[in-house]
């Protein structure tokens, strides 16, 4: 108890620190405090004995309710189930009336341990489970062996609390799994849910730095890392790649006419169309205003003009609604397949290139530039 309760207060200390240099994501807040007070509480399970204070078993027992809620209120915020979290009150206090009134039922402590093991197992069995049965956009390997190891954990745990409660013998194999248990859970549980935050916490700001703020799209900088990279694939699987630049008509007009909060509608709407026609390896891009940039990797130019098309036609058919009276945009594309000898700066610029032809030549249309590489 010693051990665990010194590595709790350990986990917490560490996560203070780790808060105040950088912004902590959902939780994590939660998830110290949870830390605290169970390493706490095992550090008074821990010297009570000694002490020989009836009133502090009522303190302990209190510890491990306020312990156990916290920790469920942390991962229900790592979930996004924060609205749950005030249902977690009336369990709380209906768990802390059990605990104080348990001495006054005559349970024994040995009682008292079986149902906390209990609660502790059912916590991380429900826990593993979600981990592993995750649809968060982000979960990732390390969710699920942390899932895993909880259901483990939390099996061993659940079935050590039963043999105490149906008052079966518990041999000092059971006593040591359990145990065992327990201390995994702390160290698996301790770390991961350390790194899983950091992770999210990561991928937020990868996404931040990457993504166009009102479309949602890859930025400038993100759009030509990525087509740079599928360029290089590409070249090196002897595969196609086609890039287009569009660029919505008159947009100005449009901000003119109805306000630059509408003209950002459109560019919504714009990018919606776009996603909804696309293959989910194409890279799309907003290249600032209202130009936008694509990569299709593995397309030749018969496949880029016919997507490049069905672009055209799906923005033409696109209703801008505060606009009013069927309002709609159009697009100006300018094609490339990229030579396996050119750059992507290059072979942007002739894409620009046919864009502006495609301007020239009335908008609304798809050029190509002429210099494109066939697969032989
Ligand atoms: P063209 O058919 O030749 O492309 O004409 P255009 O009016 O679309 O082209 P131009 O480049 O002259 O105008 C682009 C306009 O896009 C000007 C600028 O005010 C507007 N714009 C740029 N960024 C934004 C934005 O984020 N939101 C809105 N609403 N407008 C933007
Ligand atoms: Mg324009
Ligand atoms: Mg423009």
């Amino acid at each position: 108890m010693l051990a665990v309760g010194i590595g709790n207060i350990a986990f917490a200390v560490l996560i203070l620190v780790y808060m105040r240099s950088s912004t902590a994501s959902a939780g994590l807040r939660t998830w110290m405090l949870a830390r605290t007070v169970f390493g706490l509480t095992q550090l008074l399970a821990w010297a009570r004995p000694q002490a020989g204070l009836p009133l502090l078993v009522a303190v302990e027992s209190a510890g491990w309710v306020i312990g156990l809620t916290l920790e469920a209120a942390a991962y229900m915020r790592f979930f996004g189930y924060s609205r749950l979290q005030h249902r977690l009150v009336p369990a709380a206090g209906l768990g802390l009336l059990l605990a104080w009134a348990s001495p006054l039922t005559g349970m024994a402590y040995e009682d008292l341990v079986a149902y906390v093991s209990l609660l502790l197992g059912g916590g991380a069995f429900t826990t593993g489970f979600l981990l592993v049965r995750s649809r968060l956009p982000d979960a990732t390997a390390l969710q699920r062996l942390i899932g895993v190891t909880d259901i483990t954990c939390g099996a061993t745990l659940i079935h050590f609390a039963s043999l105490g409660i149906t008052g079966l013998p518990v041999s000092d194999g059971n006593m040591l799994t359990g145990y065992v248990a327990g201390y995994l859970l702390l160290i698996v549980n301790g770390f991961g849910f350390i790194l899983m935050s950091k992770q999210r916490d990561d991928a937020r700001m990868e996404r931040l730095a990457t993504t166009d703020d009102l479309t949602g799209l890859l930025n400038r900088r993100a759009f030509f890392a990525r087509a740079e990279a599928a360029r290089l694939l590409a070249l090196r699987q002897q595969q196609p790649i086609a890039l287009l630049m569009l660029d919505i008509d008159h947009f100005k007009q449009l901000n003119d006419r109805f306000g630059h909060a509408t003209g950002d509608e459109a560019l919504v709407k714009f990018a919606a169309t776009c996603n909804a026609a696309l293959r989910e390896h194409d890279i799309l891009g907003r290249l600032g205003g209202e130009e936008f940039a694509l990569a299709l990797p593995g397309t030749d130019q018969d496949g880029a003009l016919h997507a490049a098309e069905r672009l055209r036609q799906g923005v033409a058919a696109t209703r801008l609604l505060t606009c009013g009276n069927d309002y709609t945009m159009t697009v100006s594309i300018g094609l490339v397949v990229v030579d396996p000898g050119e750059d992507l700066p290059t072979a942007l610029a002739r894409a620009d290139h046919a864009l502006y032809d495609a301007k020239r030549n009335g908008r609304n249309r798809v050029e190509v530039s002429s210099a494109g590489w066939r697969r032989a």
